[in-house]
């Protein structure tokens, strides 16, 4: 099923597992057990500039499970969010990122933006701008630069609830970035009244980039759309240096992918920032 996506986990996870045992109800259950055994914890992929030099870091959630070994996040977020446990993930997941952004600070000296995926169930619920308030205060990191990365399917959501939130997570000197974009529905009016600071080019375009005249084309348009709005443009999953070139020559801005990094646990992103100065 994941094959194709997860060449390295999907065999740990296919042989470790009973087939059968692949349902919702114990996957929920070993995920509800993983936040308590500690098994959950985040991964940091570096963000590039133009130039090649870090700016920032998307965190991604890993679930290192005993019974069932890695297990990806594309597999146990829709069952978080199907059995009601993802408030519970999401408030982990937020607030382990921002301590160990602090525990950087305080041990490199440096800091830099990071990027935290909300889901939209997440994102829809009622206190969710009231615990992200309350997480921030909490970690008193003088500097934070935080940016927000929600899907495009966000946008089919209510918009009337929807742009008064977004509104007030700008106020608070948050930036938001759209997802896997130019996989969804949106309309480009819907993106014209949304405060959006970065469009995120999803990884399939960037993939065919070099075969496929299509991908190219739909690549530029994004890339001019989101230029004439005045948004920052980032290509996910770049892998080759061709691709960067190509990117580079639609007027892309920011880089994330294989090419220069894999996602780093705290310490390897440690290292990786030694040796970038
Ligand atoms: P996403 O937010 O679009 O994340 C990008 C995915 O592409 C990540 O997979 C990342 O490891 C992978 N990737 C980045 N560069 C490359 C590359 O050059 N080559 C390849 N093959 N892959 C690359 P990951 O970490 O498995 O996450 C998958 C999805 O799970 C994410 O897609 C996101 O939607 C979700 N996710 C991961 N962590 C979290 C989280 O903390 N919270 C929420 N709500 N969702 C998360
Ligand atoms: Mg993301
Ligand atoms: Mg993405
Ligand atoms: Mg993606």
């Amino acid at each position: 099923y994941e094959a194709k996506k997860y060449k390295n986990s999907v065999r740990f996870f296919a042989s470790s597992m009973q087939e059968g045992y692949l349902n919702r109800v114990s996957l929920e259950q070993t995920l509800r057990q993983a936040l308590n055994k500690q098994e959950l914890y985040m991964v940091y992929q570096p963000q590039m500039d133009h130039y090649g030099v870090m700016y920032g870091v998307e965190a991604l959630v890993r679930w290192q499970s005993e019974e069932l070994g890695l297990v990806p996040p594309d597999k146990f977020i829709p069952v978080a969010e199907a059995s009601g446990l993802m408030p519970k993930l999401g408030d982990f997941i937020m607030r382990r990122t921002l301590e160990e952004m602090k525990t950087f600070q305080e041990e490199m000296g440096t800091s830099f933006q990071v990027s935290l995926n909300i889901s939209i169930k997440q994102f829809m619920e009622a206190t969710f701008l009231e615990k992200l308030t309350h997480e921030i205060e909490n970690v008193r990191l003088s500097n934070l630069v935080l940016c927000l990365e929600i899907t495009e399917s966000l946008f089919i959501e209510d918009i009337d609830y929807l742009l008064p939130l977004l509104q007030k997570i700008r106020a608070m000197g948050l930036y938001i970035s759209m997802d896997d974009f130019g996989t969804g529905y949106s309309s480009l009016s819907i993106l014209r009244k949304l405060p959006v600071d970065e469009l995120k080019i999803d990884k399939s375009f960037v993939d065919t980039l070099l075969e496929d005249i299509t991908a190219e084309k739909m690549v530029q348009n994004i890339i001019t759309i989101g230029k004439n709005l005045d948004l920052a443009i980032l290509a996910e999953g770049v892998e080759t240096k061709e691709q960067e070139e190509k990117l580079k020559s639609l007027g892309c801005d920011r880089f994330q992918g294989y090419l220069y990094a894999k996602p780093l646990p705290y310490e390897a992103l440690k290292s990786f920032v030694q040796a970038q100065k």
